[in-house]
């Protein structure tokens, strides 16, 4: 056969994988309570994949699998689960609006989306396009599907491990809503001199004890002892403030995942993890560049179907994650391992 006309049998059948992948990417966020699961970004989502599984047959080339404003409205239409849908005559608009938006969603979820397609075989994953029209008005423009390689590290990271009988496997959930103050952390890369910009909070606070440390001496020479008792109560408390407020940093050096404190994780969320991901290699040093992320895992209780989280072991487990159901937490529980994602049963 034509090697070109193979190559273009290949595209296609990545497409339509890509596509099908979409809608059963769906299905598991509805199995696990996604709370945005039908609001209008995956709904679109979902539109575009289910538009491009029709026309993804051979013969047809990948780049006419592209879709108009109005087809993709009369799609998400025909979905149905948005009360409110623009008029005809502003699909253009809303469709630009929203597609935006998808595209953040769906970087939210690159890791999930990610480990869903690996787990199908899959080298690839599905993403999204769009092209202009070249007069410049959105009314022209075109939307599509698309399908991304994963890299090497997404490859290493996705090899899938066989779930243990009665086990469960363990998904990562984007988070949204981090509280401004602590969005840097998430994506926050540890390479070169930003490694020791990290330690510069211990400094400081090293800096700040040896001061009031020298301060206490001072007075107590003088013999001004209720000041001394005074600074030095003040000097355990903000020792103790410091240390609750910034020892998650450092223990997830230590760990490489570890609960994040009430301070990073957004008001609605209460179980979400701080991870100390490696992301690639340094091609200079060899050494891993890694980098900080605020995740929520969960997954599916093997036992009553209800949502799973992972927290901490507390004193039946001291030092570990556990993955524990929100139905039966005492009683459905689970190990957690980040980097196999599987959990085996801890109640025989
Ligand atoms: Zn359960």
């Amino acid at each position: 056969m034509d090697k070109q006309v193979v190559m273009q049998k290949q595209e296609i059948e990545q497409l339509r994988q890509s596509a099908q992948c979409v809608l059963d990417f769906y299905d598991e966020l509805a199995e696990l309570a996604d709370s945005k699961r039908d609001l209008i970004p995956m709904t679109l989502f979902r539109a575009v994949a289910a538009l491009t599984l029709n026309p993804a047959e051979n013969g047809v080339e990948v780049r006419d699998i592209r879709f108009t404003p109005k087809e993709l409205l009369a799609k998400v239409t025909e979905i149905g689960l948005l009360k409110k849908l623009p008029k005809e005559s502003e699909a253009s608009e809303w469709v630009l609006r929203h597609w935006a938006n998808l595209g953040k969603e769906i970087e939210k979820r690159k890791s999930h989306l990610q480990e869903f397609s690996s787990r199908r075989n899959m080298e690839f994953y599905p993403w999204i396009g769009k092209e202009e029209s070249t007069g410049g008005q959105a009314n022209h423009s075109y939307y599509y599907l698309i399908t991304k390689s994963l890299d090497e590290q997404a490859l290493i990271d996705n090899r899938q491990y066989p779930c243990p009988e009665g086990g469960l496997h363990y998904v990562p959930e984007s988070l949204s809503n981090i509280p401004i103050w602590a969005r840097w952390i998430s994506g926050f890369v540890l390479k070169g001199w930003q490694k020791y910009a990290f330690l510069l909070p211990v400094l400081v606070v090293t800096l700040l004890a040896l001061f009031i440390f020298y301060v206490l001496l001072f007075q107590g020479i003088h013999g001004k002892i209720s000041a001394v008792t005074w600074i030095s109560q003040s000097l355990v408390a903000l020792g103790l403030a410091v240390w609750v407020y910034s020892a998650p940093l450092y223990r997830v050096v230590i760990h490489r995942i570890v609960m994040a404190p009430i301070w990073m994780a957004p008001l609605k969320e209460s179980n979400v993890q701080l991870e100390l991901k490696r992301i690639g290699t340094d091609p200079e040093t060899g050494n891993a560049i890694r980098e900080l992320r605020l995740m929520i895992y969960s997954a599916q209780c093997p036992i009553c179907k209800a949502r799973v989280e992972v927290e901490s072991g507390g004193f039946e487990f001291p030092f570990r994650l556990v993955g524990r159901c929100l139905e039966s937490p005492r009683e459905h529980v689970f190990s957690f391992d980040h980097v196999t994602k599987i959990g085996k049963p801890l109640r025989k």
